[in-house]
């Protein structure tokens, strides 16, 4: 506003312009920003005043004047003229004339020297009144709106250039949207159930403590650690309960955060960090979800995005370039280590790799020590009992469910937390929970006979892999599980071990058959059927481990179908002939040991784990004279 409204000649204002689109292009952002409000409010204005410039009567008003220059200097001569003001603007005079209300309006010549001799040697009055132009005004309005609009675009180019050439760090700097905690105040007391975790990251705390020691020797850091776990079981408390026990200082961003951005942002942050860090080493870095730049590149959706490239690599080269011996480590937290670009697990970068998993029925209790520290509650309350009662819950889940309590306390205006409120929690938070955990005491017996079916089966049978854990803690679809060590040096695979692993696989079917009996089998086992069918279509058609002989049976090749029909046929019966063996072994071990499977089970239900060394050790203890299954397995098919 003020701006036009000053400006008194055309030339005047268009130099204003040009100077102040100059100095937009060599400002900053925050004051590009500010002048684009500036200019938004000046476009409307201009567009306002336009309006009413439209709007008023004077516009045109050249035309219908008749008045000439030559009758103007007749008049003058004439002495009939009292008065002349002269616009230089719009080159114009207004005469006003002697007895006349009117005045008249008269277009000037751009110097008019022989006019001004006539009025002075006639003293006739002169008025220099340079008025606003509105013709060129107009014209400048209409073209604020193309202007500014080209500005916009000419700043978002030059700020996109400017990040991606690594110039925009004054920009963004001040916005730097990661965190920084000098004291995290958080140790490893803080955390529970997740021993295996805690153990692996002290290690860490050593690092970041004492890295003199590891550089004196010239031993080299690790810079990465990569925590891998489902939400909610504590991978960020864990990464602070680093840096607190070291006494360094937390920075955290989230991947997340990089996503949806303009182009260049994210590596710049990355950048901004990793400076930042650098200046307060030794330090902790902690990228939470780093999933979400560290997907496999030109993958995901609409085949890749640049952004997140970008910001990947700045990150990939980042981590490369600081020396092991700076002082700063960075965890990673993920829930998806599937989808991450392999590059991230490079040596030198998240090399170290640790499961942060659902806490067990031990863990639990930890975690509910932990949380029931600042917390009153009623001594009848038994932390033991509630975890026993929340299979499936993360430590999330866990606090979440001690506050509930607390907060059912306070509202009944009671002392302490009594078991009433921690039932009444527990439903909340269970109905809040996706996937309702094991509790369920039917089918948790079921799934157990099913799980130590497998282990059982696996451990008496020889050439199996060794049993690691067998677990009632669902993960994803699975409601158990059983995990088995794979064998180091496992290139190639004997008749011997692919049999064993059909029957370890066939064992929880074979349990459910044995302990329920045939009509209460379950759905249970539809995984396990699917891998045995490939496991035994694999040694018929590929291995020639059947009667068929040592043919290579390569099903797509379907030129003649009256032979193929025939051999599928024929394979079909040798699959059938492996499995059915493999499951008469798997039933006779279950029926054989059914003594022994009942205690285990118990045990399971009991502690919802059993590591494979313990297993084991149970076997010895239980093991009943009679022990025909063994290693004639693979004389029988
Ligand atoms: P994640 O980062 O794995 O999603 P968080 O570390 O953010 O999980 O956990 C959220 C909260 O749940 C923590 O602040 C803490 O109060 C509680 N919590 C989670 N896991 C544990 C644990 N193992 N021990 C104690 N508290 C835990
Ligand atoms: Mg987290
Ligand atoms: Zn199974």
């Amino acid at each position: 506003m003020k701006y036009i409204s000053s400006s008194t000649s055309p030339q005047n204002q268009s130099t204003t312009m040009k100077s102040s689109k100059q100095r937009k292009l060599t400002t900053n952002k925050h004051s590009q920003k500010r002048r684009l409000m500036g200019w938004g409010k000046l476009v409307t204005s201009g567009l306002f005043l336009q309006l009413l410039l439209m709007a008023s009567p004077s516009w045109g008003q050249e035309e219908k004047d008749k008045y000439t220059y030559s009758e103007l200097l007749n008049d003058i001569d004439a002495g009939k003229v009292t008065q002349v003001e002269i616009d230089p603007r719009l080159q114009k005079a207004t005469v006003t004339l002697e007895n006349q209300e009117k005045t008249e309006e008269v277009p000037l010549f751009k110097q008019n020297p022989e006019l001004i001799d006539r009025l002075k040697a006639n003293d006739v009055k002169i008025d220099y009144n340079p008025s606003p132009d509105n013709s060129a005004m107009v014209r400048l309005m209409l073209q604020i709106p193309i202007i500014f609009l080209i500005l916009i675009i000419v700043i978002a180019i030059v700020r996109r250039s400017a990040n991606m050439s690594g110039q925009a760090m004054s920009f963004s700097k001040s916005r730097a949207k990661f965190q920084m905690e000098p004291k995290t105040g958080i140790s490893f007391t803080d955390v529970a159930g997740i021993d295996e975790a805690k153990e692996e990251l002290q290690e860490v705390v050593t690092f970041l403590k004492e890295s003199e020691k590891f550089t004196a020797i010239g031993a080299k850091i690790p810079k990465g650690v990569l925590l891998i776990g489902p939400p909610g079981t504590g991978k960020t408390l864990l990464a602070k309960a680093v840096a607190g026990e070291a006494g360094v200082p937390f920075f955290s961003i989230s991947g997340s955060e990089f996503v949806e951005m303009f182009v260049g942002v994210g590596a710049s942050r990355v950048r901004d960090l990793f400076k930042k860090a650098k200046e307060n080493a030794p330090c902790l870095i902690f990228i939470d979800e780093i999933d979400a730049v560290g997907r496999q590149r030109g993958v995901g959706y609409g085949g890749g995005n640049d952004e997140r490239e970008q910001t990947l690599n700045q990150l990939l080269t980042e981590m490369d370039g600081f020396e092991g011996n700076t002082g700063i480590i960075v965890v990673a937290a993920t829930n998806r280590p599937d989808v991450l670009d392999k590059a991230l697990m490079r040596p030198g970068r998240f090399d170290r790799q640790v499961m942060v998993d659902y806490p067990d029925l031990k863990g639990r209790q930890g975690i509910l020590e932990v949380h029931a520290r600042d917390k009153k509650v009623d001594e009848e309350v038994s932390l033991e009992a509630i975890a026993r009662r929340t299979p499936g819950f993360t430590g999330a889940d866990l606090s979440n469910l001690l506050n509930e309590a607390a907060i059912f306390t306070a509202r009944r205006r009671k002392e302490a937390i009594t078991m009433e409120e921690i039932n009444d929690a527990i439903d909340r938070v269970v109905a809040g929970m996706e996937g309702t955990p094991l509790v369920d005491s039917k089918s948790k017996r079921l799934i157990a006979y099913h799980e130590i079916g497998h282990a059982l089966v696996a451990t008496v049978i020889t050439g199996h892999d060794p049993v690691e854990k067998v677990t009632l803690i669902p993960r994803g679809q699975a409601k158990g599980l059983t995990w088995f060590t794979p064998d180091e040096d496992s290139g190639l695979v004997t008749r011997n071990q692919l049999l064993a692993r059909i029957a370890g696989l066939l064992g929880g079917r074979a349990a459910e058959e044995v302990i329920f009996g045939e009509d209460e089998v379950t759905t249970g086992a539809g995984n396990d059927i699917e891998k045995v069918t490939y496991l035994a279509r694999q040694m018929v058609t590929r291995f020639g481990m059947s009667e068929l002989g040592l043919l290579a049976l390569e099903e797509d090749e379907q030129d003649n179908y009256a032979a193929f029909d025939e051999i599928a046929t024929q394979i079909d019966t040798q699959i059938n002939v492996i499995v059915e063996k493999c499951h008469q072994k798997a039933q006779t071990i279950i029926r054989e040991n059914r003594a022994m499977v009942d205690r285990l089970v118990d045990i399971l239900i009991d502690q919802e784990t059993i590591e494979g060394d313990e297993f084991r050790q149970l076997l010895e203890k239980y093991k009943e004279p009679v022990d025909s299954a063994g290693p004639e397995l693979c004389k029988s098919v």
